[in-house]
């Protein structure tokens, strides 16, 4: 069967064909101008590779309420050209097939839940750290939606008592994606991560942030494994700073195998970058169970 996946970003559009295995036979990326530059060339391609159900993984807000006017459509996004549009509807009036859509963050969840390193568990987070903060929740073998979806890049933080950084977010200065993500180390310390690799106090200030951050996700939705993801997270000394200070900051209030052992609890992602797109393939399988 010949699978679509289309991962929506802020910057490209990933477009690609694979099937029910989670492999990737083929794939495109366009970049993302204003819908009506960008659409067609996706709509084309899908045509074209003949595939019989689509999966949508997309930057947001987007609507994901099945009941609502409004289902499909990216909302409020700072993305002025997208703002406002019915991207799974344009879709489908060009494609009738079957369609799955979500966030693009839960789609690498369900990526990591379906073939990667969250694979066969009931609940889980993933969390992609790059030019901003993104978290897709699993639980209790669903996509979390509620009433819009987590945005949990954006919850607020207790700031280091030496840190004296403004935050980058325009919304709330200091939450996580403010004090955490790509650009706010850049602003921070006057230099890209890439440029810090060696400097240890910038990636120890990181690791503090983001086993903060870690703490609060595993006392709201007790996941069985956080994996983490995205452009800063290719750090990877931050892994072992992270397993350290998420358990002095959890200091022994939940004891079980995973919190006692956070070096197989908070792991990278498993799918070498295709998290999204493999996840996209498995939101198409999902829409047609
Ligand atoms: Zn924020």
């Amino acid at each position: 069967m010949r699978i679509g996946a289309l991962e929506a970003g802020g910057t490209k559009m990933v477009c690609a064909v694979g099937n029910e295995k989670g492999e990737i036979l083929g794939q495109i990326s366009l970049p993302t101008l204003t819908p009506k530059e960008t659409m067609p060339g996706i709509i084309d391609y899908f045509k074209k590779e003949g595939v019989e159900a689509l999966g949508v993984g997309s930057f947001g807000p987007v609507d994901l309420n099945k009941k609502s006017g409004t289902y499909g459509w990216i909302t409020s996004t700072p993305k002025i050209a997208w703002r406002n549009f019915d991207l799974l509807g344009e879709l489908k009036k060009a494609l009738d097939i079957p369609m799955g859509f979500d966030t693009d963050v839960n789609a690498s969840m369900l990526g990591e839940v379906t073939w990667g390193n969250a694979k066969g568990l009931d609940s889980a987070i993933y969390i992609t750290i790059g030019t901003g903060v993104g978290v897709g929740v699993y639980c209790n073998n669903a996509l979390l939606h509620g009433m819009l979806h987590p945005e949990a890049g954006h919850i607020l933080l207790a700031k280091d008592p030496l840190d004296d950084y403004k935050g980058k977010c325009p919304y709330h200065g200091t939450c996580l994606e403010g004090l955490a993500a790509g650009p706010a180390i850049e602003e921070r310390w006057g230099r890209s991560g890439k440029e810090l690799a060696k400097d240890q106090r910038v990636w120890e200030l990181e690791a503090f942030y983001i086993a903060q951050a870690l703490v609060n996700y595993t006392m709201i939705v007790s996941p069985q494994r956080i994996i983490l993801g995205g452009g800063v997270m290719k750090q990877t000394q931050l892994f072992p700073l992270i397993h350290k200070k998420y358990k002095e900051l959890m200091n022994s209030y939940i004891v079980t195998k995973e919190t006692t052992n956070p070096e197989e609890y908070i792991v990278p992602a498993g799918l070498n970058g295709d998290q999204g797109i493999m996840g996209c393939l498995a939101l198409a399988l999902k829409e047609m169970e």
